[in-house]
């Protein structure tokens, strides 16, 4: 491999020039640079030839895993077909292809499908909708969430520090606890919201799951009061949980669900807002609103033959039901192991989005409270990020949650296998087995953040 080498990559630089210099910069800081440069399935390879299990899975949209030979196949073929892959003057074969598709594994009312080309976008298409059809102005989401980084999404972002830089934001926006049925109730009793929009799991907000029947009960309420319920799958769908998207675990179908991630298979950028004929139709059913919704790249040939291709692999390999069964023995290895570790508040997921919380236990007295107050603070800022790095010098890649740094995720592609989850419980259980206490762990960071330091912050 003409890349694989100790020499530093080109790409580091080039990257810090043009691209994004503080996360290069930051990278280095924590000794965490790498280069990836090859990719299959769970396996990552950097450009020093080193391999890593890769339990990130961008964020949750390689389902697949990396290059899942049917779907580099499939778009192979595409591309030497000649097919128009972005045409605005009549329906597309593809979209046509993929909108139908959707309509059957998401099941009726879900019959139409708004095309975009990420999760933001796809969220923002259920927010226009949730408008134009209810005629009203306002929207609730949830402290924790997540829903994109555009203007739209950002004005119901449940993080205040990725707001902060941006106002003014869309001002009819409010928030509740997510998981509270009360709050909800008492909010829509209002009744001004176009919309509710929530995850069915908190994925960067820290994998919070809500009590069970929650999201049924919340639709239900949204009835009541005229208001839709938009259920954001984004890193939730496509078979992450155990079925293909988690709202079939709670037996109810959201008026819109929002899809991207790994719709594209791991390949190509796409988003679907699926929603019911009615709604569809008041909102742009009529000759003078039919474009009122739609962009360039919206319903791209290649990025639908991507999607279908994606979907016939998540089907016939059965890849939500390995989720299920490879995410319950992450789940109950990891409980085992980390059971009545001082610093593992919890261990919490399902099927493969997975998360152990890390922090001291609340302890008791003055004294007691100050110390528990300190480790907080501590495992917020370093404690996540310290034991992803720790575990990527072991070979294995993966985050804390990106609202959470004390939440460390764990979502690898649902082709993942049983030794491979094993070992990642086994490199995750020894490495916190040697520290038990926070003084070493601090330690720890402090001798590895000062060797950085001293050698200059190199990004490797
Ligand atoms: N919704 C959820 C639940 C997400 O996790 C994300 C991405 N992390 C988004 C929306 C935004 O998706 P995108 O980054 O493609 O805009």
């Amino acid at each position: 491999m003409a890349n694989e080498s100790d020499a530093p990559h080109p790409s580091i630089d080039k990257y810090a020039r043009h691209v994004n210099p503080a996360f290069v910069k930051l990278l280095g800081v924590f000794g965490y640079g790498r280069v990836f440069v090859r990719a299959r399935d769970c396996v990552l390879v950097d450009h020093q030839g080193r391999e890593y299990l890769d339990f990130l899975a961008g964020f949750g949209s390689l389902n697949l895993g990396h290059n899942h030979p049917r779907v580099v196949e499939r778009l192979r073929e595409f591309l030497l077909e000649g097919a128009p892959s972005i045409m605005h003057v009549g329906p597309s074969v593809h979209a046509a292809e993929l909108a139908e598709q959707l309509a059957l594994v998401a099941g009726a009312p879900l019959q139409v499908t708004l095309f975009s080309s990420s999760g933001a976008e796809a969220v923002e298409a259920g927010m226009k909708l949730a408008r134009a059809a209810t005629g009203r102005r306002y929207f609730l989401s949830c402290k924790g969430g997540y829903h994109g980084l555009s203007f739209g999404t950002l004005s119901i972002a449940g993080d205040p520090r990725m707001k902060k830089s941006f106002p003014p934001l869309m001002q009819e926006c409010d928030e509740i606890p997510f998981g509270e049925l009360d709050a909800l109730e008492k909010e829509m009793a209002a009744r001004k919201y176009a919309a509710f929009i929530v995850e069915p799991i908190q994925g960067e907000g820290g994998v919070n799951l809500a009590p069970p029947g929650y999201l049924r009960r919340a639709q239900e309420i949204c009835r009541r009061q005229g208001a839709l319920m938009i259920l954001d799958e984004v890193q939730t769908g496509m078979g992450r949980t155990g079925k293909t998207f988690a709202f079939e675990h709670e037996g109810f179908v959201p008026d819109v669900l929002v899809l991207a991630k790994a719709l594209g298979a791991g390949m190509l950028p796409i988003g679907a807002t699926l929603t019911t004929k009615e709604l569809h139709g008041k909102a742009y059913g009529s000759m003078d609103k039919f474009d009122l919704h739609g962009a360039t790249f919206a319903g791209n040939a290649l990025s639908c033959v991507a999607a279908l291709a994606g979907l016939q692999v998540l089907t016939e390999e059965r890849l939500a039901d390995n989720a299920a069964a490879r995410g319950e023995q992450l789940l109950t290895g990891l409980k085992k192991r980390l059971d009545g570790h001082p610093l593992v508040r919890d261990v919490r997921g399902r099927g493969l989005l997975v998360a152990i919380e890390l922090g001291g236990m609340q302890e008791k007295g003055f004294l007691g409270r100050i110390a528990s107050s300190l480790t907080d603070v501590v495992s917020k800022k370093v404690f996540g990020q310290w034991l992803a790095l720790r575990l990527l010098e072991e070979g294995i890649l993966c985050q804390p949650a990106s609202q959470q740094w004390n939440v460390l995720k764990l979502e690898p592609p649902l082709t993942v296998t049983a030794a491979q989850v094993d070992r990642v419980v086994h490199s995750i259980a020894s490495i916190l087995e040697r520290y038990r206490e926070l003084g070493p762990l601090m330690k720890d960071v402090a001798e590895r953040m000062g060797k950085q330091f001293l050698a200059g912050n190199p990004f490797g």
